[in-house]
């Protein structure tokens, strides 16, 4: 999975923005300006400052939405990435005065282009890399859509492993009839899949996810793709190969 991608959800303040990559360089990490973010206070929380402007109460915590852009922090990338969400205006806890006595706090429910969830290798099957990439474009937004597009990624796996998704009279195959076939074969990643099947289905039940718990199938289905499509051990093992039958890698190609 992603590094950092789970600190991502929940309420974030300046002080423990995460270093989430940025989705174009893959290198930078977006960071946070708030010069550039514009907060919306609800209603009930305008009246509050109305108030506080003519001194006639006290400044209050308020809350809303934000929308606004991160931008890459890598110069020669400097991608701008649109994000929207919730904000609360909070007192702070105290513990540090330098951070005043108020703060603001972020819940981060778009973000577009997505932030990548996983590195996926460049053999992935397309219907799997649309599943992931389906999932990081909503995962925010709706924690439990993106359960069922990871689910959908794994039925797109099996279909690319062999499994067929239909029985041979063209029937509906279940996916744990599917999973249970797998087993036979690959019964670790079978298991990894079934973990997905089960995430998924819970995502199927009103919004009862949370970002963080969905993001348990991201790594789940990371550690799946990457056993089966990620040829870097193969070719380390190549190279490994190339250099011990030249004796040396001064007659080896790059
Ligand atoms: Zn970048």
């Amino acid at each position: 999975m992603a590094k950092h991608i789970r600190e991502f959800d929940g309420w974030l303040g300046k002080y423990d923005w995460p270093r989430v990559a940025c989705p174009t360089c893959g290198d930078g990490s977006l960071a946070l300006d708030e010069s550039k973010m514009t907060t919306l206070t609800d209603v009930a929380g305008t009246e509050m400052v109305d108030l506080h402007h003519k001194n006639l109460g006290p400044p209050e915590e308020l809350e809303g939405t934000f929308h606004g852009h991160l931008q890459c922090d890598n110069s020669s990338c400097a991608e701008m990435v649109t994000v929207a969400g919730n904000w609360q205006f909070v007192v702070n806890d105290g513990s540090d005065p330098a951070k005043g006595q108020f703060a603001d706090i972020y819940q981060v429910q778009y973000v577009n282009p997505p932030v990548r969830l996983m590195t996926l290798p460049a053999s992935t099957p397309a219907k799997v890399r649309d599943g992931v990439e389906s999932a990081s474009r909503i995962i925010w937004a709706s924690p439990s859509a993106a359960a069922n597009r990871l689910r959908y990624a794994a039925e797109e796996l099996l279909t690319h492993e062999g499994v067929a998704p239909k029985t041979s009279f063209g029937g509906f195959r279940p996916l744990s009839k599917r999973i249970e076939e797998y087993e036979a074969t690959e019964l670790d990643l079978a298991n990894a899949l079934k973990a997905i099947s089960y995430i998924g289905n819970e995502g199927s039940h009103d919004e009862l996810l949370s970002a963080s718990q969905v993001l348990e199938g991201v790594t789940i289905l990371d550690h799946v793709i990457t056993a089966l499509y990620d040829d870097s051990t193969a070719a380390l093992q190549a190279k490994i190969k190339a250099i011990n039958d030249a004796k040396g890698v001064l007659n080896v190609k790059p």
